[in-house]
């Protein structure tokens, strides 16, 4: 996936700076008893940077896609690998056959990774998802959620149940609170009551769980958190709920593009206005004439030309086509030239395009 090739659009991991990030997550919840599975799909598994998660202890190497598990098997890293997304019945045996364990909310889908795992003769492990509000994945209902651990523990011999989990701040943008984690220590002690055991993981959800950790307001029982934004870029937690990251790195990932065109325009565009490249109107304005900077790199390559952040001072990003990014570069502190490389910093989604852009050349160093 990675090469060495100078092409550009291009990002660059840094995987002393990465290597930082997951050894800082590694020891904090570490000394709560807390152990991770290192989430890959944000930089769209990359080997190299998934190695790090593995040797920095992390429980599992986690996605929500099988194809970038798959990846990591064929680079040779040897772990444990967690399936995040609930498995689609049309990869079931996929699913068995290259994870150890899977997060789980519906019965049939049980029932066939049951199945399957007896025919390949494995035991496939699962953690029953139950949904505390943020309304993806999960069981709403508590009876269902029991009922189906109870099927795991008592009719699946091909499963076992590891434990139960849940998920905060991914499509209802419900806050991890110290509650939600309390009520979902009650789900589990309500299984472990009837199954006659304790389960080995309650899974307390993803980076927006992590705060907990590093204001020690993590309730005791939660023994696992997926953690892949907070390790990756470490941006979310300081820039949208205030927290000092000053341990992490923000700037593992550089997403760098070269200029191809450097000329004095006007800022409003001359003519009738009508539809853009993409059929919208855009929105200009007059500021005169000003230094401006073409890239070869667009919104192909980076879907959201507004969560790009150029490192150098005084340069901000006006506009973008499929192809073409333009900056206004009249106030930069450093003087450019056509061929020069701009560094951006990037954000959740936008790391998660230009890793999966073949377009985008991925190096590592
Ligand atoms: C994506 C995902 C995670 C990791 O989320 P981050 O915000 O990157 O930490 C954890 N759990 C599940 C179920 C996910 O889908």
């Amino acid at each position: 996936m990675s090469n060495s090739e100078v092409r550009y659009p291009m990002v660059e991991l840094d995987l002393k700076k990465f290597r930082n990030n997951i050894d800082q997550a590694v020891f904090r919840c570490g000394k709560l008893g807390i152990g991770l599975a290192g989430v890959i799909k944000g930089f769209t598994g990359i080997p190299e940077g998934a190695k790090q998660f593995a040797e920095a202890g992390c429980d599992y190497i986690a996605s929500s896609r099988l194809e970038q598990i798959q990846g990591c098997i064929d680079y040779g890293i040897k772990a444990s690998y967690m399936l995040i997304r609930v498995p689609m019945l049309s990869e079931i045996e996929e699913a068995v056959r290259i994870t150890d364990i899977s997060l789980n909310s519906e019965v049939e889908v049980l029932k066939a990774l049951n199945k399957e795992a007896l025919k390949q003769g494995k035991v496939h492990k699962v953690v029953i998802m139950i949904d505390l509000g943020d309304l993806r994945e999960g069981f709403w209902d508590k009876k269902e959620f029991l009922d189906a651990a109870l099927m795991v523990e008592n009719e699946c011999d091909g499963l076992y149940l590891a434990g139960v989990g849940t998920n905060l701040g991914c499509y209802g943008s419900i806050l991890a609170t110290p509650e939600k984690m309390n009520e979902l220590i009650a789900d589990a002690e309500m299984v472990e009551k009837a199954i006659g055991r304790t389960l080995d993981i309650i899974s307390g959800g993803a980076t927006t769980s992590f705060p907990m950790v590093l204001n020690n307001t993590m309730p005791k029982r939660i023994n696992n958190l997926r953690m892949g934004e907070g390790i990756i870029l470490a941006k979310d937690l300081k820039d949208l709920l205030g927290l000092d990251m000053s341990f992490m790195y923000q700037d593992a990932f550089t997403l760098k593009a070269q200029i191809i065109e450097l000329k004095d325009k006007p800022s409003y565009p001359v003519g009738q206005l009508s539809f853009d490249a993409f059929g919208n109107i855009g929105t200009y304005e007059d500021r005169g004439i000003r230094k401006r900077a073409l890239l070869g790199m667009g919104k192909v390559d980076i879907a959201y030309p507004d969560m790009i952040y150029p490192r150098d001072k005084g340069i901000e990003v006006i506009g973008s086509s499929s192809d073409h990014l333009i900056l206004d570069v009249e106030d930069a502190e450093r003087e450019f030239k056509v061929g020069d490389i701009v560094e951006f910093d990037l954000c959740y989604a936008t790391n998660v395009f230009v890793t999966n852009s073949p377009n985008v050349r991925i190096v590592c160093k």
